[in-house]
C-alpha cells in the first residue's frame, strides 16, 4: 500500500468535526484540572457579583483545547462568544469594530493573539481596563481623542507564542495567565472515547489505547487519527476499530510508536546527521530545514521537547541520545 502524507499537526479549526467532536459541556472537558478549577473560581465569583469574569490568557501548544475552554466559558457564563484570530486586526478598524459591536457581557476569543498589530495592542489597553475606546480623530495639532465607552466583555486570549507578547499586555489579563499542558495517555484514552461515541463509531479499548499511545498527547491528533482509523475501518467494511485497524492507519500515515511523522524524522535527521546532533542555532537549524523558524518552535519542537528527544540550550538545539536512537531504529 502506498504511503500517505498528511499533516496532522496543522489546525483545521473549520472542520465540521471539530465541532462535532468538541465537548458541549464543562464536565465533558477532560484534564487540565488546576485550569479548570481556578476559572471555576473566577467564573462563580463572577457571577455571584453579576459581573462579567475577567480576562484570561490561555497559552500552550496548538490542539490542547484554548478554543474549546473558550466556548465551554462562554457557556458555563451564558454568554455568546465572538471569535476572532490576531492576524485578521490589523488596523485600529479592524478592533474597533469588534468592540462596538460587542454586546453587554460578550466573551470576545482571540486566538493567536501574538499576532496582533502593535496599534491594535494598544488599543486593547483602556477596552480591557476600563472598557473604554480611544479614538484619535483629526492629525498633527488639532489631533483629538474621542472616548467611547464599551459594554462589559471578557477578553479570552490565545496564544502558542507566551513570550512575544509584550509585559504591559500580559499584566492586563487580571483573570490570570494558564497555561495548558499535554495531556496524559489516560485523559486521551478518555477523551477518545467520547469522540468516538460522537461521531458514531464502536472502538475496542486496546485500539484506543493505541492511538493515545501516539496522539503526541494532543486531543486534536488523537481526534484526527480516530477519524482516520474510522476511514480504514469503513474502507475494510467494518464499523468498529480494532488494534489492527489502527496498526494499519498509523503505517498508511507513516505515523511511528513514538507519534512521529515523517516531517519529525526528517526534521530530526538534519539535527543529527547534518549538525552532528547540535548545539546548532534556531536560524540555521530552519534554513537547513527549509523551514520557517516560527514553525520549528511551534509545530515542532513542543512535543519533540516534551519527548525528551531536543533540548534547548543557550547555544542552540541539541538532539539526544534517546532521539538518535529512535532516528537509527
Ligand atoms: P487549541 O485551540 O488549543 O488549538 P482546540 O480547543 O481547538 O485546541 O482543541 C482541538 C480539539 O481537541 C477540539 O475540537 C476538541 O474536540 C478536542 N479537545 C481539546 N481539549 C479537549 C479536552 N480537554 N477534552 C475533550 N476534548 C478536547
Amino acid at each position: 500500500m502506498g504511503k500517505e502524507s498528511i499533516d496532522l499537526r496543522t489546525p483545521d479549526k473549520t472542520h465540521i468535526y471539530e465541532y462535532v467532536m468538541r465537548p458541549a459541556e464543562w464536565r465533558h472537558y477532560i484534564g487540565q484540572n488546576a485550569i479548570k478549577r481556578a476559572l471555576e473560581v473566577l467564573m462563580r465569583a463572577a457571577k455571584g457579583r453579576g459581573e462579567t469574569m475577567e480576562h484570561v490568557l490561555l497559552y500552550g501548544p496548538a490542539g490542547l483545547g484554548k478554543t474549546t475552554l473558550a466556548h465551554l466559558i462562554a457557556h458555563e457564563m451564558g454568554a455568546s462568544l465572538k471569535i476572532t484570530s490576531g492576524a485578521a486586526l490589523e488596523r485600529a478598524s479592524d478592533i474597533a469594530a469588534i468592540l462596538t459591536n460587542l454586546t453587554p457581557g460578550e466573551i470576545l476569543f482571540i486566538d493567536e493573539i501574538h499576532r496582533i498589530n502593535k496599534t491594535v495592542e494598544e488599543m486593547l489597553y483602556p477596552a480591557m481596563e476600563r472598557r473604554s475606546l480611544d479614538i484619535i480623530v483629526g492629525k498633527g495639532p488639532s489631533a483629538r481623542t474621542i472616548q467611547l465607552d464599551l459594554p462589559a466583555f471578557t477578553l479570552i486570549g490565545a496564544t502558542t507564542r507566551i513570550a512575544m507578547l509584550t509585559q504591559p499586555f500580559r499584566s492586563r489579563f487580571a483573570g490570570g495567565i494558564f497555561r495548558l499542558e499535554f495531556y496524559t495517555e489516560k485523559e486521551i484514552e478518555t477523551i477518545l472515547s467520547h469522540s468516538a461515541a460522537r461521531i458514531g463509531i464502536e472502538a475496542d479499548a486496546e485500539a484506543l489505547h493505541i492511538i493515545a499511545g501516539r496522539s503526541r498527547l494532543t486531543p486534536r491528533i488523537a481526534n484526527r487519527l480516530l477519524k482516520r482509523s474510522r476511514d480504514v475501518a469503513h474502507v475494510a467494511e467494518q464499523n468498529h476499530i480494532t488494534a489492527a485497524i489502527v496498526h494499519k492507519t498509523f503505517d498508511l500515515l507513516s505515523i511511528d510508536e513514538a507519534g512521529l511523522e515523517n516531517e519529525d524524522r526528517r526534521f530530526l535527521g538534519i539535527l543529527i546527521d547534518k549538525f552532528n546532533g547540535g548545539p546548532v542555532g534556531l536560524s540555521t537549524l530552519a534554513a537547513a530545514a527549509s523551514e520557517d523558524p516560527d514553525t520549528i518552535q511551534e509545530v515542532y519542537e513542543p512535543y519533540l521537547l516534551r519527548l525528551g528527544f531536543i533540548e534547548r540550550t543557550p547555544r542552540g538545539r541539541v538532539a539526544t541520545s534517546r532521539a538518535k536512537e529512535h532516528i537509527k531504529n
